[in-house]
C-alpha cells in the first residue's frame, strides 16, 4: 500500500504516531521558512507542514509542489499550534510534520479549482468530469448513491428478491420513446435495440417462476431532450408474482421509507405515516395533475357556477363551449405588483392558457363578509362586483391579503395551467420546507389516452397493464372508460416511478394491442415472445420501475439528476469528455454494411 492512513482520519488521538498518506495537493502556502500543503483524498483533507529543520530534502521538494500533483508523504502527526486549529475539517486539530515526500505524478494546472464553492459551466465540468468528480461534494454524492443502492440490495434480498441481469442488446421494447439501435455485423441489415426498460423480460422471468425479481437496470430512451432528461437512466426495476396492487405498493412504500429514513434520519417526517393515496381522478380534481406536490395545500377549486352570470365574454365564451373555470388562492400574495402578476401571466401562457385573471385583496378588511369595492383589484374588475367576489372568496376560502388566480378554458388545459401556477407559487411563497420529502401514491389511471393528432387510442403508460376486472367490458364498448391497476409513486411534485398489475392472459393482452391499433403481424413481430410465454402458464404478476437517479438526487437535495450520474450527457445528448456520439471508421461502416445518407450541413 502507498499509505497507512487516509487524509481525513488523523485526529488528536494520533498525535505522536508516524503515518504515511497519499493524495492530491489541494493547496500550497509558503509561510516564510515553513511550507504548508493541504493534502486531499476521498476521506478529507490533512494539513502537512514542511519544516527545513525537520527535513531539508522534503522541504526543497515541497517548494515545487503545485495543485493536483499526486504525492506520498511520511511524517509524524503533531498538534497544531494554539489558534491554528480549523474546526471545519475532521483533521483540524492536528497536522502532519513531513519527514519524506515522494512525487508520484505531476498535473497540468486544472481548468478549475477543486472546490465546492465555485460556479463552473456544465460544458467545462463535463469535459473535465474526472476533475469535477474530485470535488468533495461530488465524492459525497457518489458515496450516497452507493449507500442507497446497497440499501436497496439488502432490503430486497431480505425479502426474497433475486437480482437478475437482463440483456442490453435486445429488440424494440416500446415504452413510449424512440429506440437506440445497434447494427448487427453478423446479421447484415438487422439491428438490436437497447431496452427502454426490461419490462417484457421481467414479465417473462415471472413466467419462469422467479417470483420476486429486481434489477438496478439501465434504460435507454431516445427522446427529444427535455430539461433534466438523460438518454440513459438507471431504474430500480422489480416484479412480483401472485400479488395484488396493494402488495406491490406496500413493498415499495416500505423500501422507500426505509431508505429515506436511513439517509435523512429524523429530518424525514413521513416515516411513521402511510403514504397518502389519491385516485387519478381525485389527484386531477384537487391538484390539476397526476404528480401532486403534497407539501402544501392551494388546491384547485371549480368556480364555473360562481362566475356564470358575469358580463365577461371571456368567462361566458368558455362556459358556452363546455369549458370550465377553476382557480387557486395564493395566500398572502394580495400585495403582488405588476411585475409579479406579469410573471404569473407569462407562466400561464407558456403553459397553454390564453390568459389569466387575478384578484388581489388588500388587508384593510377583517373578513370576507365585510369586503368592499376598494378592498380588491383585478384587471376584470368591471365584471367582478363585490357580491361575485364575495361568493368566489367564500367558495375558495380566500382571506384578506390573498390573491385569487382564475383560468377559464377546456378542463385539461385549465388543470395544467393551474397546477404549474400552484407549483410555482408554492415555492415562491415559501409554503413548505424545501428539505421536506413527501411521497404519495396516485392509482387507478386510465389505461388509454386518446391521441387527437393520430386519432387513435394510445396506452396511458404501457400496453402491459391490466384493466380493472370490472372494466373489462369497456375494452370493447368504450376504451376511454377503462381504468387499470396502474399506479405511480410521486414525491414533491415529481414522478418517482410507475407500476401496475400486468395482464397475464394472452387473449386480454391481444385485445389491448388491437385497441391501440396493432395488426396481427405487428403483435407477433413486437410482442410474440411475451404472448408465447403467456401461453405456457403465466402467474398473475405486477411490479414497478422506479427512477433511481431522480430518487438519489431528491435525497441529496439536488435538482438535476446529472449531479448524481458519474458521466452524464449534456442537454444535447453529448459527452464532451469522450466526444460522443462520434463518427465511426469507413471500415466499421463497411463491416456493418452501412451506407450513410446524411442531411445537408444546414439541415443537420
Ligand atoms: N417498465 C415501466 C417503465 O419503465 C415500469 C413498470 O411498469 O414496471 O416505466
Amino acid at each position: 500500500m502507498y499509505k497507512n492512513k487516509n487524509c481525513g482520519e488523523p485526529n488528536s488521538k494520533d498525535i505522536g504516531s508516524e503515518v504515511i498518506v497519499a493524495g492530491w495537493v489541494n493547496k500550497r502556502r509558503d509561510h516564510g521558512n515553513l511550507i504548508f500543503i493541504d493534502l486531499r483524498d476521498k476521506s478529507g483533507v490533512l494539513q502537512v507542514v514542511f519544516n527545513p529543520e525537520v527535513s531539508s530534502d522534503a522541504h526543497d521538494l515541497a517548494s515545487n509542489l503545485r495543485s493536483e500533483w499526486v504525492v506520498q508523504i511520511k511524517g509524524v502527526i503533531v498538534k497544531r499550534i494554539s489558534g491554528a486549529e480549523n474546526d471545519s475539517i475532521s483533521t483540524g486539530s492536528v497536522e502532519l510534520q513531513a519527514n519524506e515526500i515522494k512525487i508520484l505524478n505531476k498535473s497540468k494546472t486544472p481548468p478549475f479549482e477543486i472546490s465546492d464553492e465555485i460556479e463552473i459551466d456544465d460544458q467545462t465540468r463535463l469535459a473535465y468530469r474526472f476533475i469535477d468528480l474530485r470535488r468533495p461534494k461530488m465524492q459525497k454524492l457518489f458515496t450516497l448513491r452507493h449507500k442507497i443502492t446497497k440499501l436497496i440490495w439488502d432490503y430486497l434480498s431480505d425479502r426474497d428478491f433475486t437480482h437478475i441481469e437482463t440483456p442490453i442488446l435486445l429488440k424494440s421494447t416500446p415504452e413510449g420513446a424512440r429506440d437506440y439501435v445497434v447494427p448487427s455485423r453478423i446479421h447484415p441489415g438487422k439491428f438490436y435495440a437497447l431496452p427502454q426498460s426490461p419490462q417484457q423480460l421481467k414479465q417473462i422471468l415471472m413466467v419462469s417462476g422467479f417470483d420476486r425479481y429486481f434489477q438496478i437496470a439501465r434504460c435507454f430512451r431516445d427522446e427529444d431532450l427535455r430539461a433534466d432528461r438523460q438518454p440513459e437512466h438507471t431504474q430500480l426495476d422489480l416484479e412480483m408474482s401472485f400479488v395484488h396492487q396493494d402488495d406491490v405498493m406496500l413493498l415499495v412504500e416500505g423500501l422507500y421509507k426505509h431508505i429515506t429514513y436511513e439517509i435523512l434520519g429524523n429530518n424525514y417526517k413521513q416515516n411513521d405515516k402511510d403514504f397518502v393515496r389519491l385516485s387519478y381522478e381525485e389527484s386531477i380534481e384537487r391538484f390539476g395533475t397526476d404528480k401532486p406536490d403534497l407539501r402544501f395545500g392551494m388546491e384547485l377549486v371549480t368556480i364555473s357556477e360562481e362566475l356564470k352570470n358575469t358580463e365577461s365574454n371571456v368567462f361566458n365564451h368558455v362556459l358556452n363551449q363546455r369549458g370550465v373555470i377553476r382557480g387557486i388562492v395564493a395566500p398572502g400574495a394580495g400585495h403582488y405588483d405588476r411585475k409579479k402578476t406579469d410573471e404569473l401571466i407569462d407562466l400561464a401562457k407558456s403553459s397553454g392558457a390564453s390568459g389569466l385573471v387575478y384578484i388581489l385583496f388588500d388587508n384593510n378588511f377583517d373578513s370576507i363578509e365585510n369586503i368592499k369595492d376598494e378592498n380588491y383589484k383585478s384587471p376584470l374588475k368591471k365584471f367582478l362586483n363585490v357580491d361575485v367576489v364575495k361568493g368566489l372568496a367564500k367558495k375558495m376560502s380566500a382571506k384578506p391579503g390573498d390573491m385569487i388566480l382564475i383560468v377559464a378554458d377546456q378542463e385539461n388545459k385549465v388543470n395544467t395551467v393551474l397546477s404549474n401556477l400552484r407549483n410555482f407559487l408554492g415555492e415562491k411563497l415559501n409554503l413548505y420546507d424545501q428539505k421536506e420529502i413527501m411521497f404519495a401514491w396516485v392509482y387507478d389511471f386510465p389505461l388509454f389516452e386518446w391521441d387527437e393528432d393520430l386519432k387513435k387510442w394510445e396506452p396511458a403508460h404501457h400496453v402491459f397493464s391490466s384493466p380493472k376486472t370490472e372494466h373489462l367490458d369497456f375494452l370493447i364498448s368504450d376504451p376511454g372508460k377503462v381504468h387499470a391497476d396502474l399506479f405511480d409513486l410521486v414525491c414533491n411534485g415529481m414522478e418517482m416511478g410507475s407500476g401496475s398489475i400486468r395482464i397475464h392472459d394472452p387473449n386480454i393482452q391481444k385485445k389491448v394491442f388491437s385497441i391501440i391499433g396493432y395488426k396481427e403481424e405487428e403483435i407477433d413481430d413486437r410482442f410474440g415472445q411475451l404472448i408465447k410465454a403467456f401461453s405456457y402458464g403465466a402467474p398473475p404478476h405486477g411490479g414497478m420501475g422506479l427512477g433511481l437517479d431522480r430518487f438519489i438526487a431528491t435525497l441529496a437535495g439536488e435538482k438535476a439528476i446529472r449531479e448524481v450520474i458519474a458521466f452524464p450527457k449534456t442537454q444535447s445528448a453529448q459527452d464532451p469528455l469522450f466526444d460522443s456520439p462520434n463518427k465511426i471508421s469507413n471500415q466499421q461502416l463497411e463491416e456493418l454494411f452501412i451506407n450513410l445518407i446524411l442531411p445537408d450541413e444546414e439541415e443537420a
